[in-house]
């Protein structure tokens, strides 16, 4: 199963172990631990082992923080989104070339941060899909 190895490291942080220390809590090998850290992959039974060491859920270990839920900018969880989604028409095409539906209309979603009000957009996963076609969008590096 696949864990999040970002919430591994912040639990065990937490608890200031390191990783030797968490191997002998969780009666896990180290180098199941520093795997699991890296890549996040763990047999069911590492990963319920683990989780009791770290005094948590197996789901908690699993699961995805919400991107939505913290600021890229400030670090604030004073965040809202929209309720709902917005459609967008005129535009939409110039603003996200390739990802607009019929009529070029998308959906977003708007969320601002209410500390520093870091404004983001994300589009809904119609739009999304669409992504992997328009060849408008090139990766990140
Ligand atoms: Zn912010």
């Amino acid at each position: 199963m696949k864990l999040q190895p970002k919430r591994v490291l912040e639990a065990r942080q937490q608890r200031s172990w390191t990783q030797d220390e968490l191997a002998v809590v969780s009666g896990l090998h180290l180098r199941t631990i520093q795997r699991i850290e890296r890549d996040g992959v763990a047999s069911l039974q590492s990963a319920k082992a683990l989780a009791a060491a770290l005094d948590l859920t197996v789901q908690d270990l699993g699961t995805k923080e919400n991107p939505m839920k913290s600021c890229p900018e400030c670090g604030s969880s004073e965040v809202y989104r929209y309720d709902g989604e917005v459609q967008m028409y005129g535009g939409a095409e110039d603003l996200l070339p390739g990802l607009g539906g019929m009529l070029s209309s998308s959906e977003v979603c708007p969320v601002v941060c209410g500390e520093c009000g870091r404004l983001r957009f994300f589009i809904a996963p119609t739009s999304l899909a669409k992504r992997k076609r328009a060849t408008q969008w090139k990766l990140v590096e």
